[in-house]
């Protein structure tokens, strides 16, 4: 079967919502994120928009409702709530790389430690501004925010889940 350059998985925007919900819990409990920190994005089913977490809120305690949804040119579409300050990284993360499904934004501590010492070679880049982010992580995926934190891509959240717990964890077993 030919694998193209979109997502593999045709999850419904129902679905796509409840694992945002549920991967920003994730974070928050391994402590990738402090209260408001982070955000976390996924391309809806159609590839025309996205879902991204709102400005200023928690996301271990994320609702429904504080999901925006914005279309892939800016266009907010549903949710009433601001979407993330990082709203326009993600929008061209998204629009420059349609191999990508969804995208994290953590605090967590070993991509803090590396990105004060300024990143660990080539396979995870560290970056001084965040309009650079989108042209570096179509190679590697992760890229560092220099004295700040990680952005992280993947086909889907799992998949960039994945490889943040393995940036995070790199002895642990998987
Ligand atoms: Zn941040």
């Amino acid at each position: 079967m030919r694998m193209d350059a979109q997502c593999e998985e045709n999850y419904t925007d129902a679905v796509n919502k409840e694992l945002l919900l549920s991967y920003g819990k994730r974070m928050h409990n391994a402590g990738y994120l402090r209260e408001a920190d982070g955000n976390l994005s996924v391309r809806c089913a159609a590839g025309a928009s996205l879902y991204i977490t709102s400005a200023g809120k928690n996301k271990g305690a994320l609702r429904l409702f504080e999901i925006v949804e914005v279309g892939l040119h800016g266009k907010r579409s549903s949710g009433h709530e601001a979407p993330s300050s990082d709203l326009p990284i993600h929008l061209a993360i998204y629009r420059s790389c349609p191999k990508f499904g969804a995208v994290l934004h953590a605090h967590s501590p070993r991509a803090v430690r590396l990105a004060q010492s300024e990143g660990s070679g080539p396979e995870l880049p560290c970056v001084e501004q965040p309009s650079q982010i989108p042209a570096h992580i179509a190679a590697s995926r992760a890229v560092l925010l220099k004295n700040h934190g990680i952005y992280v891509a993947g086909k889907n959240l799992e998949e960039a889940w994945r490889l943040l717990e393995k940036i995070e964890r790199p002895t642990a077993k998987t």
